[in-house]
């Protein structure tokens, strides 16, 4: 961690959201010392209304004060998204296809007279023993303990048979009890010997064999239902790191003296600039397409690290209600975080009325037009508020449905129903979770939706970050 020398740089992370517009003005009237660059880190999906506050604060603030911002990016996240050629991915819910499932009603006893599971069931229904018998008949493959014991009492085995395995683990009579229990043995025991019990209280002098008729349980379902279900997930995403972090880093290598280095040639795809995917290839697709390391150049460069000992404080604007997403996960050997609203311990909502006294009221939150981690209150303001952004969104969501070569759909909302037809006018848990006020008229709802969820996507802390201590 750099901490001898002086930083050679002070670096301002900027997401034009409330936070980083907050520390711009902050610099402006000179709370804080002048930073010598801000790195905006642009998804190329964020609203408009962020661009604009951009342009703004580039314009009012930062070029006043001579402070150079550079807008950074690593493509745009929704085209990567939908490019097959690309391995690029969004934090999107997930539901397989709807699926018939048979479900019993009710349960009635094996039909066959004869059937030995069904003796043992009307002998011992209550003492669970059918359960120990029930699962050896089902895949014992990764079973442990307990079935890998059961299997060693193969169905149909005479009770002798039986009784010598329970033998074999019977506790040495010189064991203390207390010892014997943390014993995997005393398991094998007990069920051995409480199969034997069961067999010899059934009448039977084996273990029964196996019986199609009831899958060998003694039982068979005499009234079912058809149900359908949908199995649901989310995907993991590494968006924010690609998106963000990463081309930040990248910026900040090169001004403190980072060079390109020499272009090598790109061994996946031998320097072509283009291939078959090799994801795509598994699937036995043939579509050439541009190369998605060397993005078809043929050659990969890469900023170097800068010269030893040089490094940059990175300004990240966490408020002091964001204080559990503060983590040095993001330095390096050549940047250190500072937060500076943490050291003027600035709530976010000091940091909104500060923005209402400068003239500044109208901050949007940074976060990309179709993140799945918006609550509703969030996709009712896109859809009420940016009719164009909502469109195109939803458009998005139709397109981001089908993935090659996966079952599941992907969805935006946490519903997985297409975002035109999700519930977004329902006040969900996530949304009371996080606000504290529990009901309000759908209009001062809409203006509370920052309280609701406060924090954008920050290249520091991703939207869902886990704390860090
Ligand atoms: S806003 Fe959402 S989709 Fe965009 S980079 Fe952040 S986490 Fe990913
Ligand atoms: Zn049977
Ligand atoms: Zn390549």
């Amino acid at each position: 961690m750099p901490t001898q020398t002086p930083p050679a740089l002070r670096i301002m992370s900027f997401g034009a959201g409330v936070q980083s517009i907050t520390q711009a003005l902050l610099i402006q009237d000179g709370t804080l010392e002048r930073p010598d660059a801000a790195i905006f880190s642009d998804t190329g999906w964020e609203p408009q209304g962020v661009y604009d506050m951009l342009d703004r604060v580039e314009r009012e603030i930062f070029q006043p004060l001579g402070i150079p911002l550079y807008r950074v990016n690593n493509g745009v996240i929704q085209d990567d998204v939908l490019n097959p050629n690309k391995m690029r991915g969004i934090p999107g819910f997930t539901a397989s296809k709807p699926y018939e499932v048979e479900v019993v009603d009710r349960w009635g006893i094996c039909p066959d007279e004869t059937c030995g599971w069904r003796k043992l069931r009307a002998a011992r229904a209550d003492t669970g023993v059918m359960s120990l018998f029930t699962i050896e008949t089902f895949d014992l493959g990764d079973m442990d303990g307990l079935f890998e014991f059961l299997h060693l009492i193969p169905l149909g085995a005479p009770l002798s048979e039986v009784d010598e395995i329970a033998a074999q683990w019977a506790p040495p009579s010189d064991l203390d009890e207390d010892d014997y229990e943390d014993d995997d043995c005393e398991d094998d025991y007990l069920a051995a010997t409480r199969i034997a019990a069961a067999v010899r209280q059934a009448g039977l002098d084996r273990v029964p064999g196996p019986h199609d008729i009831c899958d060998s349980t003694g039982l068979v379902a005499t009234a079912s239902h058809t149900e359908i279900r949908r199995d649901f997930g989310m995907l993991n995403r590494k968006c924010t790191q690609t998106y963000k972090l990463q081309p930040i880093l990248e910026q900040v290598r090169l001004l403190l003296g980072g060079t390109v280095g020499e272009g090598k040639v790109c061994r996946y795809c031998e320097g072509k600039g283009e291939r078959v995917a090799p994801w795509r290839a598994k699937r036995d697709e043939t579509e050439i397409a541009e190369c998605s390391v060397c993005e078809g150049t043929g050659t990969i460069s890469r900023v170097g690290q800068p010269p030893a000992g040089v490094w940059a404080e990175q300004w990240i604007g966490f408020s002091t209600d964001e204080i559990g997403r503060v983590s040095n996960r993001g330095d390096t050997r050549y940047s250190r975080s500072r937060y500076p609203l943490l050291e003027l311990n600035m709530s976010r909502q000091q940091c909104i009325d500060y923005l209402n006294t400068r003239g500044w009221g109208d901050v949007v939150k940074s976060a990309c037009l179709g993140c799945p981690f918006k609550n509703n209150a969030e996709w009712r303001r896109l859809r009420d508020t940016d009719p164009e952004g909502w469109a195109a969104t939803v458009a998005f969501d139709k397109a981001y449905r089908d993935a090659p070569g996966m079952n599941h759909q992907r969805f935006l909302h946490a519903s997985c129903l297409p975002l035109d037809e999700a519930p977004i006018d329902v006040k969900q848990a996530r949304e009371w979770k996080a606000s504290t006020v529990t009901d309000q008229v759908y209009a001062a709802r809409l203006a509370l939706a920052d309280e609701g969820d406060p924090d954008g996507c920050s290249p520091y802390a991703c939207r869902s970050g886990s704390a860090a201590a």
